[in-house]
């Protein structure tokens, strides 16, 4: 639906005036949105069960509140590593039986949607964010959905990507800003951080940053991710992976587990610094 002036609708803050909270699988007693701060971690994609498992567990201990691993990867080379598969999810899986943590996994077109049954969040890539078709069949899952800026998309086009998905019946959507394609080229994209305070503007939608995508340099994702969290997002989005060296899949931008240990504890400093100033 949209309004008379071809805006979003539902996504609107016009809409809902509240802050939007997503549920992440009520067993879990887990929350996007709302004043606290989610952090989603794991390796870019799933490579064996001990990798993701020991990452699953490691991370749980260092404060992360859910686990990300893909099982689809949308590469820019057929000839790159494409993931898993199925066997990726299942992978996934067992490490949220290990770890206790819910878990997020990308998508790639409706048709994959019965493997997702038992996953927790189910993640739209930049790549896909204007796949209505995608969009349509989430907006009839009901299933929580992190929906990730495109490379060239502007803030109403996101959010109008979310229309789609809420419109459908589905109103657990998170966005995701992960950088957009500008003339610079020192990093992979350019980290949006005004998005952030735009999106809280114009929307009750919670939206978390992430800030591996973004630069694409493990040396940056620290910094970034504090910036982040100054400027409101609701939590991150970070590649970790216990040997970034050897990872299948952006191992330049994935931080080790210790590098997460200590830009999460920094984000939770600076977010009680900000609390109490
Ligand atoms: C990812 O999260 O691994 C990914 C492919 O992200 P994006 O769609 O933001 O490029
Ligand atoms: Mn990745």
């Amino acid at each position: 639906m949209e309004d008379a002036d071809g805006s979003f609708r539902m996504a609107s803050r016009k809409f809902r005036r509240e802050d939007t909270v997503v549920e992440i699988a009520a067993s879990y007693g887990a929350a996007i949105g709302g004043g606290g701060f989610f952090v989603i971690a794991g390796p870019c994609s799933v490579e064996t069960e001990a990798q993701i498992c020991a990452i699953a567990r490691e991370i749980k201990a260092l404060g992360a509140q859910a686990l990300r691993g893909g099982a689809f990867k949308p590469r820019s080379s057929p000839y790159s590593f494409q993931g898993l598969g199925a066997d990726g999810l299942t992978m996934l899986l067992k490490a949220r039986a290990a770890s206790g943590l819910p878990v997020v996994s990308e998508i790639m077109e409706a048709s994959q949607l019965p493997l997702f049954a038992e996953v927790d969040v189910i993640q739209v890539g930049a790549r896909n964010m204007q796949n209505f078709e995608l969009l349509r069949e989430l907006g009839k899952s009901g299933k929580p959905v992190l929906l990730k800026r495109g490379l060239s998309s502007t803030i109403r086009e996101w959010l109008m990507s979310a229309e789609h998905i809420m419109a459908g019946g589905n109103p657990n959507v998170i966005l995701c800003e992960r950088g957009i394609r500008t003339f610079e080229t020192a990093t992979r994209s350019t980290l949006d951080l005004s998005a952030i305070p735009v999106v809280k503007e114009l929307s009750h939608l919670p939206i978390l940053a992430d800030p591996s995508h973004a630069t694409g340099c493990a040396r940056y994702v620290e910094s970034m991710a504090l910036a982040a969290a100054a400027a409101g997002a609701d939590g991150l989005l970070i590649e970790v992976h216990n040997d970034p060296g050897a990872a299948l899949c952006d191992g330049p931008q994935s931080i080790t587990p210790a590098g997460f240990g200590r830009l999460r504890a920094k984000a939770e400093a600076l977010r009680a610094a900000l609390r109490d100033s």
